[in-house]
């Protein structure tokens, strides 16, 4: 099964997909994930792709296709968070077979306080909010024992950037999936177990 994750920042993605992966024994691949990595790396392209995700804009779509295409290159069953995030990024993966999209609709006013209170691991995999879903341990990752942080690109300033970029460069995706006929919504204001028994109702049916 291929599924694709699509929503704003803060819409709850990288939570869902944790369940799901878990549910349906499927590999969870987040896009941001794999370009931290890269930047962690500290290689050439590396240092390149951090200056575009500090300022909150998107990494060109060569690049991160390439990253994308060489993770799922051996898999049949994954979930895709945070790819596509463009028209281009999404034709550039038309000759996969996806099973469904689930897009995660949320206004955007009520994502500013989720990022607001967003805190990830040191490895920057788990994600936990201080009100929402706190750790066990405060300031302690759960699953991987790591500190919990901020992500740099989740202040104000910044989020306010991604917000806009998403609205001009993704929104268009949902679109694209609906005509396809695959897009299915899930109301992502509500509480992260709610939403994961929507997408399961969804993926069942
Ligand atoms: P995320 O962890 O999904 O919030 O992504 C963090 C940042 O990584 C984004 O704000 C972008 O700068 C970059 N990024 C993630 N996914 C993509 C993508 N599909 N295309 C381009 N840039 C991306």
């Amino acid at each position: 099964m291929k599924l694709i994750l699509l929503g704003p920042p803060g819409s709850g993605k990288g939570t869902l997909a944790e369940k799901l992966e878990t549910k349906f024994h499927l590999t969870s691949i987040s896009a941001g994930e794999v370009l931290r990595e890269e930047v962690n790396k500290k290689t050439t392209l590396g240092k390149v792709i951090k200056k575009y995700i500090d300022r909150g804009h998107l990494v060109p779509d060569e690049f991160i296709t390439q990253l994308i295409l060489l993770e799922i290159k051996d898999k049949k069953n994954y979930i895709l968070d945070g790819f596509p995030r463009t028209v281009e990024q999404a034709k550039a993966i038309a000759g996969l077979h996806l099973h469904t999209v689930i897009y995660l609709e949320i206004p955007l006013t009520a994502v500013v306080e989720r990022l607001a209170g967003r805190m990830v691991c040191g490895k920057g995999t788990h994600n936990y909010h201080i009100i929402y879903l706190p750790p066990k341990k405060s300031g302690i990752c759960d699953k991987d024992g790591s500190k919990l942080v901020q992500r740099k690109d989740d202040t104000p300033t910044i989020v306010k950037e991604r917000f806009r970029v998403y609205t001009q460069k993704t929104a268009p995706v949902i679109k694209y999936y609906q005509q396809k006929g695959i897009l299915k919504t899930v109301d992502a204001s509500a509480a992260p177990k709610t939403v994961f028994a929507e997408a399961l109702k969804i993926l069942k049916r």
